[in-house]
This record gives C-alpha cells, sequence and structure tokens, in this order.
C-alpha cells in the first residue's frame, strides 16, 4: 500500500494509465541504410494514423463529431505531402529518422506560428503535436493523452497541471494518483470539483505501478493498493457502496435552506472553473456562483480570449443561475496557473511575483476587454466583479477605474450593464488582512482565499510537501486573521465569504459560524454535507467552543479540539 494526500473523497477502482511525460531527447545519428531509416519513418506515419483515427472514433462518442473532427487535422499533417518529401531526402542526405522528423516539423511550427491569421496559427499547435506523436513512436516512447481515456482509467502522472485536468476525459477517469501536489493545488481542487477520487504526492508511484495494473484508490484516506489481493478487493467494493450511501443520506438537504442550528441564514454558493461546471453547481442546489475562477477560460484557449468570447461565457453562468449572485474573479495567472500565450518571464519565485492583479493592472487594455465582458454579462444576471491577490488600498482604488472607463465605453456604445455593479476583493495576503478595514471601505464584498491566505501567511507554499506540516488553516495565526477579516467586514456592513477550501472543512465549519462567515463557497460536490455541517451548530454553541479554540496556541491542539467537538 502506498500514502499520499488525500486530496479527492471516494474510493476509485480500475486500471492504471502511467501518463509519463516522455523524454523525447535523441542524440542525432547518421543511419546505416536510408531505406530502413525510410521505412522506419513511414511506420510511424502508419501507426501515428492508425492511432489518431481510433482517438477519433472514442472522441465522435464521447464529445461529437465536431470536436473530434479537429483530431483530422493531426492526420494531414502526418500524411502531408510536402513533408513526407521533405523528411525523406533529409533522410537520403544522412540524417537519421528523428533529426529528419524534427527539423521538418519545426519547420512548418515557425511558420505557421508567425502567421497574421489566426486559423493558421492555430494550426502550429496541431504540428507540434504530430511532431510529439511521432518522435515518441521513433524513440519507442508512449504519449498518454488524457482526452480520451478507456474505461474505468486510474491516471498515475507525475504532476497533474491544471491544463491536463481541464480536459481529462472525466466520465472514463476512476481516480487519479500523483507524485506532486497537495490539497489545495488546482489539481486537487479540479479533482474534487469533477468528484474523482485523487490520492497526490504519492512518491516514485509512476516507477512503481505500470499501465494495466489493477489499482485501488481510496482518496479519503490518502491511500493506493496496487494489483491488490481479492480480500482488499472486497473491503473497497463495501466502501466504495457506503460512500455512495452516504452521498445519498445528504439528499435530505437539497433544497433547503442554508441555517445556522438557531436559525441564522447564510449563503452556500459554489466555486466553479468554467461555464458548463455552473450546471453541475446547480445540480448539486447551490444557491449562486461565489468564486468562478476565470483564468480556466484563458487557460483553455490558444490565445486570449475576445470581449465577446468571455462575454458568451460570463452570460451563461449569469443566466444559469437565475439572478442568484455570481462572482466572478478577474484573471489570475501566475503561481501554478500558467497561460504560455502570455509569455510572462521565469521568475525565481513566481507565487510572490508578476501575477494576477499586478500583471491584470500593467496591461490595461487587456484588463478592460474583461472587465467589459463583465458588465455587459451583469444586464443578465447578477454578477459581482472579483480582484484576486490585492494587498493595497491602490490596486482595487485602480480597479475601480478602469471599471469606470468601461462602464463610460459601453454608455457610448449605447449596451447595457449593471450600473451598480459590485466590486469586491479576495483576502488572500496577510497584507490585505491587515488592512481589512480600510478596504472594507473600498469594496462592495470580501471574498476570504485560504487557500493563498494561509500559505503566505505561514510562509509555506501550497503544493509544497515538505512544507505542508506548516500549511494548515488550524494554526493559530491563521484562524486570527480570518477572525479580523470577518469583523472588520461585518463592521463596514458588507458581505464576507470564504471561497477557499476551508470553507468546506467540517471541522472548521463552527469557527466560521462564529466569526460571523456570511458566505461559504465550495466545490458543487461540497454544497449538501457544508449544509448539514451548518445546520448542526447554533451561534451559542458555535461561540462557545470557539471562545476555547482561540485560547490554544498550537494547530495539534486546536484540531484535536475542533476532532473531539464534531457532530
Ligand atoms: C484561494 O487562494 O483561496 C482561492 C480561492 O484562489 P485560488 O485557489 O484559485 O488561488
Ligand atoms: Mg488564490
Amino acid at each position: 500500500m502506498y500514502e499520499g494526500v488525500n486530496a479527492s473523497d471516494g474510493i476509485g477502482i480500475g486500471v492504471a494509465r502511467v501518463a509519463v511525460e516522455p523524454d523525447l531527447s535523441f542524440t542525432p545519428h547518421a543511419p546505416e541504410d536510408a531505406g530502413d531509416e525510410k521505412q522506419r519513418y513511414s511506420a510511424a506515419v502508419a501507426k501515428f494514423v492508425e492511432q489518431t483515427n481510433a482517438q477519433i472514433e472514442r472522441m465522435t462518442e464521447t464529445v461529437g463529431e465536431e470536436a473530434a473532427a479537429i483530431m483530422g487535422a493531426h492526420i494531414e499533417f502526418a500524411e502531408d505531402e510536402g513533408i513526407v518529401e521533405m523528411v525523406n531526402s533529409s533522410i537520403e542526405a544522412g540524417m537519421c529518422a528523428e533529426q529528419a522528423v524534427s527539423e521538418a516539423y519545426d519547420m512548418y511550427y515557425n511558420m505557421f506560428s508567425n502567421m497574421e491569421d489566426e486559423l493558421f496559427r492555430e494550426r502550429a499547435a496541431d504540428v507540434a503535436d504530430v511532431k510529439t506523436g511521432l518522435l515518441a513512436d521513433l524513440l519507442g516512447k508512449e504519449v498518454v493523452d488524457l482526452s480520451t481515456l478507456p474505461e474505468n482509467s486510474v491516471v498515475v502522472v507525475h504532476e497533474l497541471t491544471p491544463s491536463m485536468t481541464a480536459d481529462i476525459d472525466k466520465d472514463n477517469v476512476a481516480a487519479i494518483v500523483t507524485e506532486t501536489g497537495g490539497r489545495t493545488s488546482h489539481s486537487a481542487i479540479i479533482a474534487r470539483a469533477l468528484e474523482i477520487p485523487a490520492v497526490l504526492s504519492v512518491a516514485d508511484i509512476t516507477k512503481v505501478v505500470k499501465s494495466g495494473d489493477m489499482v485501488i484508490v481510496d482518496g479519503s484516506r490518502g491511500r493506493v493498493l496496487v494489483n491488490p489481493a481479492d480480500n482488499d478487493l472486497t473491503h473497497y467494493r463495501t466502501k466504495a457502496k457506503q460512500f455512495a450511501e452516504e452521498k445519498l443520506a445528504l439528499e435530505a438537504y437539497r433544497g433547503k435552506e442554508t441555517v445556522t442550528g438557531d436559525g441564522e441564514k447564510v449563503l452556500l454558493v459554489a466555486n466553479i472553473g468554467n461555464p458548463d461546471d455552473a450546471n453541475v453547481a446547480a445540480e448539486h442546489d447551490c444557491e449562486g456562483v461565489g468564486l468562478f475562477r476565470s483564468e480556466f477560460l484563458f487557460m483553455g484557449a490558444k490565445e486570449l480570449p475576445s470581449e465577446d468570447d468571455q462575454f458568451a461565457a460570463y452570460q451563461k453562468v449569469a443566466l444559469r443561475m437565475k439572478n442568484q449572485p455570481v462572482i466572478i474573479r478577474t484573471l489570475d495567472v501566475g503561481g501554478d496557473k500558467e497561460i504560455p500565450y502570455l509569455n510572462l518571464c521565469q521568475e525565481e519565485n513566481p507565487f510572490m511575483g508578476y501575477r494576477a492583479v499586478r500583471y491584470c493592472l500593467n496591461n490595461p487594455d487587456q484588463y478592460k476587454v474583461q472587465l467589459t465582458a463583465l458588465l455587459r454579462a451583469s444586464a443578465f444576471g447578477d454578477i459581482k466583479i472579483m480582484v484576486p491577490l490585492v494587498t493595497n488600498i491602490d490596486e482595487i482604488r485602480q480597479v475601480k477605474a478602469l471599471v469606470e472607463e468601461c462602464k463610460a465605453d459601453l454608455d457610448a456604445r449605447g449596451v447595457a450593464y449593471n450600473k451598480d455593479i459590485e466590486v469586491g476583493t479576495m483576502i488572500e495576503t496577510p497584507a490585505a488582512s491587515l488592512i481589512a478595514d480600510d478596504l472594507a471601505a473600498e469594496c462592495d464584498f470580501f471574498s476570504i482565499g485560504t487557500n493563498d491566505l494561509i500559505g503566505y501567511t505561514m510562509c509555506a507554499d501550497r503544493g509544497n510537501d515538505r512544507v505542508a506540516y506548516l500549511y494548515d488553516v488550524y494554526q493559530p495565526a491563521v484562524l486570527r486573521s480570518l477572525k479580523r477579516i470577518i469583523e472588520e467586514g461585518n463592521k463596514a456592513g458588507i458581505m464576507v465569504g470564504m471561497c477557499g477550501e476551508a470553507a468546506a472543512d467540517p471541522l472548521l465549519i463552527p469557527v466560521l459560524i462564529s466569526f460571523g462567515l456570511g458566505e461559504y463557497s465550495v466545490a458543487a460536490p461540497s454544497i449538501l454535507r457544508t449544509r448539514r455541517i451548518i445546520s448542526e451548530w447554533t451561534k451559542a454553541e458555535a461561540d462557545a467552543l470557539t471562545e476555547k479554540v482561540m485560547k490554544l496556541k498550537t494547530a495539534a491542539e486546536v484540531k484535536a479540539m475542533l476532532q473531539a467537538a464534531a457532530r
């Protein structure tokens, strides 16, 4: 049995698909026989075409004919007469197949990526994919495509990047296991949103497991069993059944108001990453959206989404939520969220670098495209704008000034929008926490981003396993910060919510009730359970517990007390 971070609840049982990032480096060499080398190359092309055709067939069933047709371009580029001729003549001139393929496809890649026309530029990515596929075959490596997987796959990867998770074939993934990442890494957040059991940070698991192995993943306890014995299989099948039954029991909370034990109403909303998630959130009975991570829209595109594209995405969520509040966070690029086409420089410490609102305010014309799209969508629902990674009052003032400019532009264009749109801030830095009183005077609402706030407060990266013992919401420093933020927001009469993962922490909920949190924004699958736990505590009970908790000096003592009090 292997242990790791319990990142997404549930039991997954299936067949391993080990997706190792293939090392496609090679040493150029002169082949002994050009004829044989050309044969190797044409065999690689034939295999690539065969695999792509099979992929198209699977995708036609899962994502539809139109989307699958896109893969047809890959076949065209693999069989393109001009390219084939170029590769063959390079081989005849003494190159090995790997080098000939590499140079030919690099040439086409450069040509396409420098073209004016967007459609041609998009082809560059297809060319790069074909090159990877052919090289992998020539070098005897396997490239696993996570967007089309066989049924019941347990995906085993070194690191699951947000972009990989964004188009993962979720219906066929039984579980995810990785060698890196913590509970609040974006891979973990997406795995929870997709309700895929996941265990992260299992050392060397890609070396231990082979594709085809049978694997059990216990995402609730952070355990992975490879080729399990029959009794383990029976045990975990029973546990999977229990998990499903508990989930069913929560259905009693569907359609109910979210109220504390003594009837105090709070808002229970969902975190989403793309417009389609809004459907999932609604199915889980959310009362709105407390965080739409708009950066996933940017990450899923090959270039900056236009105002119309963004508007369509935001409008879709607004309409789906039927006038329930929808908080959309403006582009939070940086940290572990990379957007290649923004060409941001490598930095020594990207989590403290040029990112989020800092990047946006430095690129005001680009930022205004997003703000304008948000304003236009506000005519179709209760959209609110939220600013990430704020550390000082100037940032909020500058964003608000840009919003005013966008409003004036829309007035001039005669386009409708909500003139009273709310602009709020995430409180996810110690600086923002310390000036919460001043920020409250400038903002329409707060939403506490505990994922980052814990990391920045404790100086412990959210994805670094070696300092994971410090990255803890029960640390007294973090609890005091939360108390202060909520109190200052409430004093100023603005809504204070929480969209970090801690909002769904069953142990912490009584403390948050006591502090006076007004809105809980959680992953869709956590909605009903959060509603149940909130209903189990009266304010007086929560206050009595919290008073004792706040006197404790260590995270371990806090956790132990909360565990003992849990209902
Ligand atoms: C947070 O930091 O708590 C948060 C909600 O934002 P993200 O996880 O996207 O950084
Ligand atoms: Mg954050």
